[in-house]
């Protein structure tokens, strides 16, 4: 099995990646099981806080490492919140207010378009000139209230025209299949053999 370093302590992304990765012959082990700190992510777009995240853990581990960034882009917004996703309403991080704070921000706008966006970022070393980047996009309009119990983050605030449903209304299986994660996911493995 070749080593793969997560830039990520998430229980859940771990389970996903490691489904999706075993079968390729990679082994993921969580950044936090090696002892390196999280990294900073000081910049403004998803990529390059990945790719920060990624050489991070590379740099510690000496081993390849993998990152994800990802977010809500609301189009009324200009692309907010973006990067500030996770802390929209500040700290301590809290889906129910960020979801407040984005229904205040587009209150009387007719534009709800949005986009959920994920980027995963593989470096095989930290001076890795040419990391492998897999983007995912996922499409919907923002509601004005929230609709299911499902998900997380903005996913109660999130409908997705496609299934008629929000993204907290529809089952875990088919969310992976259709998100932004999961597409990136899928675009990271046909790049894998580049490794
Ligand atoms: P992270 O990249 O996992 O840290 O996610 C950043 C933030 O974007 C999360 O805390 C959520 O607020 C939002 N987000 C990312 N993906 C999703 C999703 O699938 N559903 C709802 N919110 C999401």
């Amino acid at each position: 099995m070749k080593k793969l370093v997560l830039a990520s302590n998430n229980a859940k992304k771990m389970k996903e990646l490691n489904a999706l990765l075993a079968p390729l012959g990679f082994e993921v082990i969580p950044q936090g099981a090696l002892g390196i700190p999280e990294a900073e992510e000081p910049h403004c777009t998803f990529v390059e806080n990945a790719l920060a995240k990624a050489r991070h853990a590379a740099e510690y581990s000496g081993l390849p490492a993998l990152a994800d960034d990802s977010g809500l882009c609301v189009s009324a917004l200009h692309g907010a919140p973006g990067v500030l996703s996770a802390r929209y309403a500040g700290e301590p991080k809290s889906d129910a207010r960020n979801n407040e704070k984005l229904l205040a921000h587009l209150a009387g706008q007719t534009n709800r378009q949005a986009h959920f966006y994920c980027v995963l970022v593989l470096v095989r070393a930290a001076n890795d000139p040419q990391p492998i980047i897999a983007e995912g996009e996922w499409q919907g309009e923002i509601l004005p209230a929230q609709k299911g119990e499902g998900g997380f983050g903005y996913d109660p605030l999130f409908f997705v025209p496609d299934f008629g449903q929000t993204a907290a209304e529809l089952d875990a299986d088919t969310k992976n299949k259709v998100s932004h994660r999961g597409r990136a996911m899928q675009t990271l493995i046909e790049r894998l053999p580049l490794l």
